[in-house]
């Protein structure tokens, strides 16, 4: 191994080039600072690489290939459908993560972000040794931004291998598999369950705790429920996975439910039970960094640790882990490092998305934790239904949902089950930010026919005076 026997001096340096790295780098830079991003793996991260980005253009690929076999429905001929997989990997790996990811390193070069390749360890609180292959090199930092990300949890009986996958692995198969057991449907789980079910995998979903996506209220995930009983998707509950044994290009899974054992068989088992965050291995008790019993790192409303010039950003700490609240935690992150005192971080309304069928959005509080942080509230929901572009959609399954405080109606969260959930949230996002109430909602004009109007909808009724109700 070749030792660089000279610490290169940096300014601010970013560990880590995921969504929470690459933002916080491109604007430590536009504060002024001169600052390298090391990366062990590929620019983008989890997030564009192998997660938020690639699941999403399957998903896409798999609603386009199920709309295009069900589109008799709407009087459009589809006889003869199928699918090129492999084009549509390539179309995912080349035309989508490709681009985004050489977008991203454009970026950090264009604001003058220099990019070192290697992993990187802690030596003390102001250097770090970054090893590529059989090179090393010692760099001084000032400050320093750990936003190393997480990886999949590995369970006992079930270790990784070609038939075993995690999100990673499923993301880059080859074919589509003819049937897929999944373990664990948290959101991560039902959505990649879902994009195989639309491309005709027979799926079979294995959940621990009572009900699937159990950070989403029951009549939400009712919803998805339902869209996958249509699509033949087996939900067991309350199932405890106990190992995968695999025999040629089959694999068997054994789990319990009620103390009696079952077995399925599959061509694949899909793991995904949770995610780890990357805190370990790298020196950080060199650093003096405190690390909690999970692995996440303990910082202040700064994102500063409990070392003064090391901060410490997105899945890493504490907190829903998801790109854009690693990215938010970048930027305070980024202006704390260039003297901003005041720039703290709120979590007052960070929303979460499950991209299933239907989606599933939320942001802010539910009707019941509001109830339990003491708030006098109430729930006003209004169905797609009633909304004139989710029925040309062909898609009125769900519902927008206020919680408003009943003095004041101020909105204090929202959820939204439904098509493209995924975008309806912002509003709502902004209003809980705002702290708007459900009249500055009502009386914004909404575009017609969109699926915003439900939004408008929902705060009319919340006033008590609904049109389409
Ligand atoms: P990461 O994106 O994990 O990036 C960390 C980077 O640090 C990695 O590139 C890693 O190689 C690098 N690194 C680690 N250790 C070192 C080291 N010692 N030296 C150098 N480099 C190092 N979130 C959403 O908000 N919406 C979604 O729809 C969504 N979908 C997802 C789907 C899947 C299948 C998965 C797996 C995740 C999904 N997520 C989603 C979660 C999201 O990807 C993460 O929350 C997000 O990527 C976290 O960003 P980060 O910057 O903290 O870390």
């Amino acid at each position: 191994m070749v030792v660089g026997d000279f610490a290169i001096e940096l300014d601010t340096v970013v560990v880590g080039s995921g969504p929470g790295g690459y933002v916080a780098a491109i604007r430590a830079a536009q504060l002024g600072q001169k600052v390298a991003i090391i990366e062990r793996d590929y620019i983008g991260g989890t997030c564009l690489n192998v997660g938020c980005i690639p699941s999403k253009a399957l998903i896409n690929a798999g609603h386009v290939y199920h709309n295009a076999k069900h589109g008799d429905f709407f009087g459009v001929n589809t006889k003869d459908i199928t699918v090129d997989f492999a084009r549509t990997q390539q179309w995912k790996d080349e035309e989508v993560v490709g681009k985004l990811t050489g977008g991203v390193e454009m970026l950090l070069k264009k604001n003058k972000v220099e990019i070192i390749e290697g992993e990187a360890f802690f030596v003390n609180d102001n250097t770090l040794r970054v090893i590529k292959e059989d090179a090393a090199q010692t760099y001084s930092f000032k400050n320093a931004i750990i936003a190393t990300g997480s990886r999949p949890i590995e369970i006992p009986g079930f270790a990784f291998n070609d038939r075993v996958l995690d999100s990673t692995g499923i993301l880059a198969l080859t074919d589509i598999p003819k049937d897929l057991v999944v373990i664990g449907g948290g959101y991560i789980g039902s959505e990649l369950a879902g994009a195989f079910a639309n491309f005709g995998t027979k799926i079979t979903i294995l959940e621990g705790s009572p009900q699937i996506i159990p950070n989403f209220e029951k009549d939400m995930v009712r919803l998805v429920e339902n869209e996958f009983k249509e699509k033949d998707v087996e939900i067991i509950t309350n199932a405890m996975a106990k190992e995968a044994s695999v025999d040629g290009d089959r694999v068997t899974v054994t789990y319990e439910v009620g103390g009696k054992t079952h077995t399925v068989e599959a061509d694949y088992c899909l793991v995904t039970v949770g995610r780890r965050p990357n805190t370990d291995e790298m020196g950080l008790e060199l650093a003096g960094v405190r690390v909690g019993d999970r692995g996440l790192i303990a910082v202040d409303d700064q994102c500063r640790t409990s070392v003064k010039n090391i901060y410490a950003i997105g899945d890493a700490v504490e907190g829903p882990a998801l790109a854009h609240k690693a990215s938010y935690e970048a930027k305070v992150a980024a202006a704390a490092i260039s003297g901003d005192e005041s720039t703290v971080v709120d979590y007052v309304a960070i929303p979460a998305v499950c991209f299933t069928d239907p989606e599933l959005a939320s942001v802010g509080h539910t009707q019941e934790s509001a109830k339990e942080a003491g708030l006098d509230v109430k729930a006003t929901k209004f169905p797609f239904a009633g909304n004139g572009r989710a029925l040309s959609l062909n898609h009125t399954d769900g519902f927008v949902r206020l919680i408003t405080t009943k003095e004041g109606n101020v909105i204090v969260g929202a959820q939204v089950a439904g098509p493209n959930a995924s975008d309806v949230i912002a509003e709502l996002t902004l209003a809980v930010e705002s702290g708007m109430n459900a009249e500055d909602i009502a009386l914004t004009i909404h575009s017609h026919p969109s699926l915003a109007e439900s939004v408008m909808d929902t705060a009319e009724a919340a006033l008590g005076m609904p049109i389409h109700m």
